[in-house]
Parts: C-alpha cells; structure tokens; sequence
C-alpha cells in the first residue's frame, strides 16, 4: 500500500502522492526564474510546475502541477527545498526520502504583449509543455442565476481577471507562436465550456489560423453540440485532438456536481459526440475526461471503460479542491485510490491498443495520463508487447506529425 510502505516512489507514483496531497513550499524558499502560480483556464492550472525526472530515454521526465495554494497542501508531509543555484528536491517527511526535481523557467514571452497590447500571459500559459488557451468567451453556465458551473470549476473567477476576457485571432496566433518559436511547444489545447450551440462555430476560424499561420498541433475541448455536423467542419479545419469533460459517470454524482450539464446536455449527449468523433478521427485523436476522487472509483473505472470502448483515450483528473471553486473545503482523494484508477487506465488503454503519448513533445502537467502511468504496471509479457508497439507506432507517426506541424 503506498501510503504504509514509506518507501521511495518512482516518478509516476509520486506525481499520484503530489497531487493528492500537495506540497508545502517555505514562505523563504527563492523561485527566482520559475513559472509563477497561474489561476487560469478552469483554475486547475493553480499550482507550481515541477518535473520529475525518469531513468526512461523517450520520456525523461514527468511534469506535474502540484498544488501549493490549496489548504490541503499546508500539512502535506512532501516539501520543497533548494534554490535557483544549488537546484531542488522535494523531502518527503515520512521516510527521509527526497527526490531531485526540475522547476521549468518561465518563458520569456510571458512578459511580452501581444500587437493588441494583451500581455501573452493573459492569453494563453504553458500547462506541461503545450499550450493551453481558453478561447471562448466565459463558460455560459456562470451567467444562469443561481450559477449552473461545475462545483470544483473557477473559470467565472479568472477569465476576464486573471486572463483577458477577450482573445482575439490575433492575440492567439502571436501567442501560438511564441510558444512555438521559444519554447518548442507543439500542441496548443483551446477551451470553452459551455457556449450554447455556438462554441465550435466560434473557434473553428482559431484552428484554420493556428494551423494556417504557426502549423501547431490543435486540440479543442468545448460542451459537447447536438449538431454534430459541425464536428465535420472543425476537422476540416484541421482540429488534430478534441475532448468531452464527461466529469462523472453516476447519474446522481453528475447532477451533483455537474448542474449545468446534467439540465441542458444529459450525460448520453457527451457520449454520443465522443463516439461521433472517435470514428471520424485517427485512432488516438479524441479523448474522453473524467474526474477520480469525487465519486466512488468502481464508477470511475467503469467510465474509463465506456471511454476506450468507443476507441477514445481516458484524461483522468484527480479531484482538487481548488481554493474559490464551491467543493474548496472538500478532501482530496486517497492517493492509493488513484494509483489503482491510473493503473486502470494504463491497462484499458492497453487492452485496447491505444496509441498513447505518440505526439511529439507532449508532456501534460494538470493529469496523470496513462503514458506517465505506464510506470505503474507490471512488467509483464503484455506491457513489453504494447510497449514495443507503442515504439513502432511513434516511428510511424513521426512523418505524419511533422507534416502536420507546418504552416498549411
Ligand atoms: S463546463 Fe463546467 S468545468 Fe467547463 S468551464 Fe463551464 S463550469 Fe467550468
């Protein structure tokens, strides 16, 4: 049991115990060149990127966003200690254990503006190593009253404070591309919430520029639309990846903590649209997200499940009770009950061969993914055949994704 054993964790294991339990961080600890704590997007981005390194040559390190600001962190037995000169390590007071670690600089682009004059922080921030940019205007369920937004969401705190209310083409192309020219970043995931019926008519002009202009993978994450022609019309656009927040899979956890979904979507449109788009797109190219931590994990296993049967990959977030969401004073969940869930979606993934962590430099801060899980498994005759397929597969794409990553 991991938290009985206090022994040494590998990478992926501590990425669970970091982002169950957070991390303190000494009030007198110099982060000088960091990246800043940021509340963007859907406030999940609130916590200080960290990479951790592996022994593995194809993924030498496993990024995460730690939370620090959350009151769950203030008693965390895991600390941080070092500074700029000497480098990191984070201690883990219950074994005299303590791990090296990378703070990733901020970009220098941080500080720009765009030709607007938009600080291209405000635009878009750096989640991992992709790009992440909500693009739409705020999430519609914030304007209902009383407020129909996901409990555990800040987005209706940040956007429009913390980030700028309005991203115009321009602001999001110049932004693609800084991140693109100066920190190699390959993917950017724009998202939206909730827009009515109007959400992909809105952002497919972004992906035909991005695609036109930066040549960036593009990943689009928006409330799913009963219309589902216009999924036609952002593939053509050139959308490489999209993403249904089906969040929970029992019924009444739904409606509990996902109002706004459950009265104007129901949970079966997410997955009708998830399917719809898994068949149009290469395998590999939709994903499914769901939280672990707040309902019980037999119905996060059967919604990983439901996921890979439709061809789509499972983005497993580990519940945190993010300081300003309504489920703030709520507990994190067991980090032994996530290394079974990220277990599960490891092995799901690999029942069903599914190309996972093929992209090139695509490393996700905010969640586990299954290819950071792969570390969880058990060395056994199939993890070294996936594995091996998974090597081949990456060879294979690699022409495709550099292709698909000129201007075009
Ligand atoms: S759909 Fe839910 S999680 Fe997404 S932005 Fe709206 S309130 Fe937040």
């Amino acid at each position: 049991m991991l938290e009985e054993s206090r022994v040494r964790l590998n990478a992926c294991e501590l990425e669970i115990d970091l982002f169950c339990r957070g991390m303190r961080v000494p009030s007198d600890l110099r982060l000088d060149g960091a990246r800043g704590v940021s509340r963007t997007r859907a406030g999940l981005g609130s916590g200080l990127e960290v990479v951790l390194p592996t022994r593995s040559r194809v993924k030498p390190g496993i990024w995460v966003n730690v939370p620090v600001a959350e009151r769950f962190a203030s008693s965390s037995p895991l600390w941080l200690w070092g500074d700029p000169d000497a480098g990191y390590r984070i201690v883990d007071d219950r074994c005299d254990a303590s791990y090296d670690v990378k703070l990733p600089p901020e970009p220098k682009w941080y500080r720009r503006l765009t030709t607007r004059g938009v600080p291209m922080s405000q635009v878009g921030v750096l989640q991992g190593t992709y790009l992440g940019i909500y693009v739409n205007p705020v999430c519609a369920f914030w304007n209902y009253s009383p407020p129909l937004n996901c409990r555990f969401c800040t987005t209706g705190q940040n956007v429009g404070v913390n980030e700028a209310a309005e991203k115009s083409i321009a602001d999001v192309v110049e932004t693609c591309r800084a991140a693109r020219e100066e920190s190699g970043a390959t993917f950017v995931h724009l998202n939206g919430g909730f827009q009515g019926s109007r959400g992909l008519e809105f952002v497919t002009p972004y992906v035909r520029a991005i695609k036109r202009e930066v040549g960036m993978l593009v990943g689009v994450q928006l409330a799913p639309e009963r219309a589902f022609d216009r999924y036609d019309q952002i593939i053509d656009a050139g959308v490489d990846h999209v993403s249904f927040c089906l969040e929970l899979l029992d019924p009444e956890w739904f409606v509990r903590v996902c109002p706004g979904k459950a009265r104007i979507h129901g949970q079966s449109l997410f997955i009708d649209a998830m399917a719809y788009c898994a068949r149009r797109m290469p395998r590999g190219s939709v994903a499914g997200e769901i939280i672990a931590g707040l309902e019980p994990i037999s119905r996060t296993f059967e919604a990983i499940d439901l996921i890979t049967d439709l061809g789509a990959f499972p983005t497993v977030c580990i519940f945190r009770p993010t300081l300003g969401a309504d489920l703030e004073d709520w507990p994190p969940p067991s980090a032994e009950d996530m290394r079974r869930v990220m277990e599960y979606a490891y092995d799901a993934c690999r029942r069903h061969w599914l190309p996972i962590g093929i992209a090139p430099n695509l490393e996700v801060s905010l969640v586990v993914t299954p290819d950071d899980a792969s570390l969880l498994a058990p060395r056994n005759a199939s993890y070294y055949t996936y594995e091996a397929w998974r090597g081949l597969v990456r060879l294979a794409a690699a022409p495709v994704f550099k292709r698909r990553l000129r201007p075009h």
